[in-house]
């Protein structure tokens, strides 16, 4: 905990009691069955906090089931090989964080003998863990005081405190942090803690709060004044850029060209049909422009096929439409890529247009 806070002078003690005792009752009555609560474990709160960062609850729950399932264990993580842990990951997004997870329960294997430190200290030390993850293995897992702010809770402080500002500028963002610290009990801060996510989730939702029946509507002051439909955005405004790629299908008998992403690459780890931006115009130079980007990834002159599909999909700030083509081997040794059968592809990682394509062959 910081020592030279400020005070927010939100909420007096006797309010921030009357507010715990609140949102807990409706935490009892209300809290969803996911399989990672009241595990106790602090490796399975780790897991899920990571995976459900960008990402449902929805979504992430089958995935959870299946990583655990495979690691079971910090120590299981950290042995296993990162492909593996990238099919696990396949169709999640965002691998950057499979890869981070990977390499800090590697690191808590070594420094910890497979146990998570529980001083927020020194899991911010570990790759991909900062103040937010930190604070929720702390929390939910050790149950010892420390706040948090992910996207539900900084929606429902900035509500509760009418903030009109931008509540993602660096000034605003330290006030609730604050007010998030003050409000922590002494004990049960696990359920707390996931009590307010919990109803920034179910109940203040972005589009349509449910105020009316909001157990903390009477301490909510954008509610109160009315003002909610005037208070500042709580998450960063994305402004897309469109792209145009293209993916060739490299058919060799019954083989297929893939190649495995590099360091440097949007899905670095996970392997893909040759892949890249198209910057020329028009269908002939087009086809020209595809060959030689092949043989200049991969080593293999080829011919180029028909059309398959377009495939259009969203990655962080870009809108691509991926041209995705035939194409047959004409000469050349692969370098940095393999021949592969359909079902040897089944079992590596793939970007999730790869698995489309490879699906639609
Ligand atoms: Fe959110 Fe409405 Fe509850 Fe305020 S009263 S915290 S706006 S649901």
């Amino acid at each position: 905990m910081s020592s030279n806070k400020q005070s927010t002078t939100w909420l007096d003690s006797a309010n921030r009691s009357a507010f715990r005792r609140k949102l807990l009752d409706w935490y009892a009555k209300h809290a969803r069955e996911l399989p990672w609560r009241n595990s106790g474990d602090p490796y399975a709160v780790w897991v899920s906090e990571v995976m459900l960062q960008q990402t449902t609850v929805a979504t992430v729950r089958g995935y959870f089931e299946r990583f655990m399932a495979a690691f079971p264990t910090v120590d299981k993580l950290a042995a296993a090989d990162e492909s593996r842990v990238l099919k696990l990951w396949e169709g999640l997004g965002y691998y950057r964080r499979a890869r981070m997870l990977h390499a800090a329960a590697k690191q808590v294997a070594r420094d910890y003998a497979g146990h998570l430190p529980d001083e927020l200290s020194e899991l911010q030390k570990l790759p991909g863990i900062g103040r937010y993850t930190a604070g929720a293995i702390v929390s939910i897992a050790f149950d010892k005081p420390a706040p948090i702010l992910e996207a539900n809770t900084i929606r429902l402080f900035a509500r509760l405190l009418a903030v009109r500002d931008d509540a993602t500028r660096v000034g605003v963002q330290r006030r609730l942090w604050q007010v998030a610290e003050e409000l922590l009990p002494q004990r049960r801060v696990a359920r707390f803690n996931q009590a307010l996510m919990e109803l920034g989730s179910l109940v203040c939702t972005p589009t349509a709060p449910n105020c009316p029946l909001c157990p903390v509507q009477p301490w909510c002051e954008g509610y109160q004044a009315g003002l909610l439909s005037e208070l500042g955005p709580t998450t960063k405004r994305t402004t897309y850029s469109d792209l145009h790629e293209a993916a060739v299908v490299v058919k060799k008998k019954d083989r297929v060209l893939v190649r495995q992403c590099q360091a440097d690459e949007r899905w670095a780890g996970l392997w893909d049909f040759p892949r890249f931006e198209v910057t020329s115009e028009g269908p002939l130079f087009a086809e020209k422009e595809l060959a030689a980007k092949v043989s200049e990834l991969t080593g293999i002159a080829c011919e180029l096929g028909p059309l398959i599909t377009t495939l259009r999909h969203g990655v962080t700030r870009y809108r691509i439409r991926l041209d995705c083509y035939r194409a047959s081997y004409s000469s050349g040794r692969a370098t940095g890529a393999r021949w592969l059968s359909l079902a040897e592809l089944s079992q590596l990682p793939l970007s999730v247009t790869g698995r489309k394509l490879a699906n639609l062959l």
